[in-house]
């Protein structure tokens, strides 16, 4: 570790001195001497609290056999502040790595691994002084949610009468005895008015219940029985499983959306846990895999730890402490369950590993992935990385055979992939609807849906009603105050709101150029797209999933309806794109595929690649045959050609030609370095400051790293910042190493005002 000072001892190490990062954003770490009370009953990857300056911190032992420094007294470490050390050694030694590889403080590294303070901690703290009184630790606030509750009145009165709404809530109180109001909202439209005049007429009666410890438990799952296994499947189990100790033992599970990849996560985790070894398993968004995890409980058990943001603090540290402790073997969840301290661990497993929501965007900025390989590594584990579409980083290391290619062709049920049909935007410009989206053919497809009473995902990357707003007088577009980029008008809420700083401001407002009041909307968003499907389809139920749903009612009631068939469109952001697994889904349609072919980001067509074989696999998973239709202005684009033969190796060929050309990822590795400031100049004399640095590198005088930019960011303000990017790039690790430290020194000795933030392999071009 290179980030520990050892050197100039005087002592042997006699176990009265301890080596502790803090909890604050230093990149070294800090000796203390135990009182005797404490000598020999701290161990590694306890948390304790120290004296630091004139304040105190919460730190993290790293190592017991510290020696003091010559000639200084040691400070006094104050206390340990609970019974077992958080972190067991092979997650602490981990951490120590990935924040010297990510160059990141590593006492801010181990506070984002750690589950928060529990209260007893806190209250300790508290009475030493460590913490002002009202003052809370970050994520401290324990939130119980409560949910209201439907249940007959006991002194329940003759039912005259009632509207069918209310009728269909009795209906639903007689199968269940007690119902939820969130339940009932899948149920019928605003059940609360029926709610309340049932309650008036004292025939039901509500309370208030905690909600449920964990959504993902709230139903049954009956034991399933795993099906027999395809030869494609088992060879690939076989392999993970024969793992020879000592032979190379990450693998890229490479199979087509519905070819059986679950199954084989289940079949490999069987297996160790029958060894006795525990399993991690990272998906992108466990929040939209509820599915998933009943395939889990389904062949587990409920002995599980799922790990998601929804869980309280208590609840965290509940299991955090059943994974420690071995009573649960096997925990899954989003990115940063990577750090759950399961014990004995034998497998990792990142399903849709080509995923962008692995990569940690603020703060201990990680990949999720990458670090998986990296812990399975190091913890003498398997790591199995899944995709249908895998990343250009993991094929290309498959190719050079630093991942072991397993391969499942086909799709495991005699269901074959969807067509996939691609109408061009350019000749069929809109259809009778007015809605230059809704054209013929896609108006066709939708209708021959609704005949076969199919159901259709329908997917466009913009939330709202339309993604800009026009001054009709000056032509001026409705811009943020604090950042440069547009508005987006929300039409039901009667807001225009900025994506990035949540900024909003009324609908009916005036532009600020010239004071008209008249404003059209360009382009097509989610909401008007709901709209105008349920203008165009009466008769049909038309939903929307994207985060200003999921902020609201849920995204699992969406899916869940969907999946009961109780929405025949649904219309969605990236939210519909994900594992779902839904029978009688028929039609996908790609509302526009261009969007995400537009960024600025070497790792555009990738992106547009990924996304729209995966929402094509959608399509089709149940009795009938799907189909899948890709709107666009660049029909003959690789991305979209190579999703319509569903043919991911002409792609990745294509695609690592053009990375090679240009010299990036996988033939590189990329450093972004983002500076922001108050004012434009200050943030681009700290970008300029920083260039120089580097220049003055040998690698990069030698062409051995190459230096691009300073330049603006492609978003140059954000929340009232103006930013400036540079980026360092090399095949290099090592040199790229050296002039990124570099850098960090000179960022360390302070470039204020500006701030800076250093992002290693970043996935984000923004
Ligand atoms: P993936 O994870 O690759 O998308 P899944 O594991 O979800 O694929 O499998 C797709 C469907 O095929 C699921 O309904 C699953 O139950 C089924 N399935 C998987 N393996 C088999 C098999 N060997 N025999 C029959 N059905 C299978
Ligand atoms: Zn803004």
């Amino acid at each position: 570790m290179d980030q520990q000072q050892s050197n100039r001892s005087i002592a042997e190490a006699d176990g009265r001195y301890v080596e502790v990062a803090v909890q604050a954003p230093l990149r070294r770490t800090y000796t203390y001497r135990l009182p005797d009370r404490l000598i020999g009953k701290v161990a590694p990857g306890s948390r304790v609290a120290v004296p630091f300056g004139r304040r105190k911190l919460v730190g993290f032992v790293l190592d017991t056999n510290s020696r003091a420094l010559e000639g200084r007294t040691m400070k006094e470490l104050a206390g340990v502040l609970e019974s077992e050390p958080i972190l067991p050694q092979e997650l602490l030694s981990f951490l120590a790595d990935a924040a010297t590889y990510y160059h990141h403080p590593i006492g801010e590294v181990l506070r984002a691994a750690a589950p928060a303070l529990p209260t007893e901690a806190l209250k300790l703290l508290r009475q030493q002084g460590f913490l002002e009184r009202g003052e809370t630790l970050p994520g401290e606030r324990v939130s119980t949610r409560r949910v209201l509750m439907v249940r007959p009145s006991a002194d329940s009165p003759p039912q005259s009468r009632v509207g069918s709404n209310q009728r269909k809530i009795l209906t639903l109180l007689e199968e269940r005895g007690e119902i939820s109001l969130d339940e009932l909202r899948q149920h019928l439209k605003n059940p609360r008015h029926a709610v309340r005049s049932l309650e008036k007429k004292r025939i039901v009666a509500t309370f208030e219940r905690e909600a449920p410890i964990d959504p993902f438990f709230s139903e049954k799952v009956s034991a399933d029985i795993p099906p027999r296994l395809n030869p494609a499947q088992s060879r690939a189990v076989s392999a993970i499983i024969n793992n020879a100790p000592g032979s190379r033992s990450a693998y890229l599970l490479y199979g087509v959306t519905g070819s059986g990849k679950t199954e084989v996560y289940l079949r490999v985790i069987a297996e160790f846990r029958a060894r006795g070894l525990g399993a991690l398993v990272l998906v992108p968004e466990i929040a939209l895999t509820p599915q998933l995890v009943s395939r889990f409980r389904a062949r587990f058990g409920d002995a599980i730890a799922v790990l998601h943001s929804g869980l309280s603090i208590r609840e965290r540290n509940r299991a955090w402490h059943c994974l420690r402790r071995g009573a649960v073997d096997l925990a899954v969840g989003a990115r940063s369950a990577l750090f759950a301290p399961v014990r004995k661990l034998g497998v990792i497993i990142v399903d849709e590993e080509h995923d962008a929501s692995f990569k940690q965007e603020e703060g201990f900025r990680y990949h999720a992935r990458d670090m998986a390989l990296w812990r399975a590594h190091s913890a003498n584990a398997v790591c199995v990385l899944g995709s249908a579409t895998p990343s250009m980083e993991s094929f290309y290391r498959a190719q050079q055979g630093k991942l072991q290619l397993l391969t499942l062709p086909e799709r495991a049920t005699p269901q074959p992939l969807p067509a996939v049909e691609i109408v061009d935007l350019a000749r069929h410009r809109q259809g009778p609807s007015q809605h230059r989206l809704l054209t013929e053919p896609m108006l066709q497809a939708l209708e021959s849906c609704r005949q076969t009473r199919g159901q259709a995902i329908l997917f466009l990357n913009r939330r709202g009603f339309s993604p800009s707003v026009r001054c009709v007088s000056c032509g001026e577009v409705a811009q943020c105050p604090a950042c440069n980029v547009a508005l987006v008008e929300h039409r039901r809420e009667g807001v225009l709101r900025c994506h990035y700083c949540d900024f909003s401001k009324p609908l009916n407002t005036m532009c600020s150029e010239c004071g008209g009041a008249v404003f059209e909307s360009l382009g097509v968003g989610t909401e008007r797209l709901e709209e105008a499907l349920a203008t165009r389809f009466p008769e049909l139920r038309v939903a929307r999933l994207d985060r200003d749903i999921a902020a609201g009612q849920g995204v699992e009631s969406v899916l869940e309806r969907l999946r009961r068939g109780e929405i025949d469109i649904l219309v969605g952001t990236q939210m519909v794109t994900k594992g779902h697994d839904i029978p009688g889904v028929v039609l996908v349609g790609v509302m526009l595929a261009d969007q995400s072919l537009a960024f600025p980001d070497f790792r555009a067509s990738e992106r547009t690649f990924q996304l729209l074989s995966q929402v094509a696999g959608r399509a089709g998973r149940g009795e009938k045959k799907g189909r899948v239709l890709i709107q666009s202005y660049q029909p003959q684009h690789p991305a979209i050609e190579s999703a319509r033969t569903h043919d991911y190796l002409s792609f990745y060929h294509n695609e690592l030609r053009a990375r090679r050309e240009v010299g990036f990822p996988p033939f590189s590795r990329v450093v972004a370095v983002r500076v922001d400031a108050g004012g434009e100049t200050e943030a681009r004399k700290a970008a300029a400051e920083l260039a120089r640095v580097a220049r003055n590198q040998r690698a990069v005088r030698e062409g051995r790293v190459r230096l691009l930019g300073p330049a603006p960011a492609p978003i140059s303000r954000l929340r009232g910042r103006y930013r400036f990017r540079l980026m360092l790039r090399a095949a290099d690790r090592a040199a790229l190493r050296v002039v990124t430290s570099a850098l960090v020194e000179r960022i360390d000795r302070g470039i204020a005002p500006a701030r800076v933030i250093l992002d290693v392999d970043p996935i984000s071009m923004l």
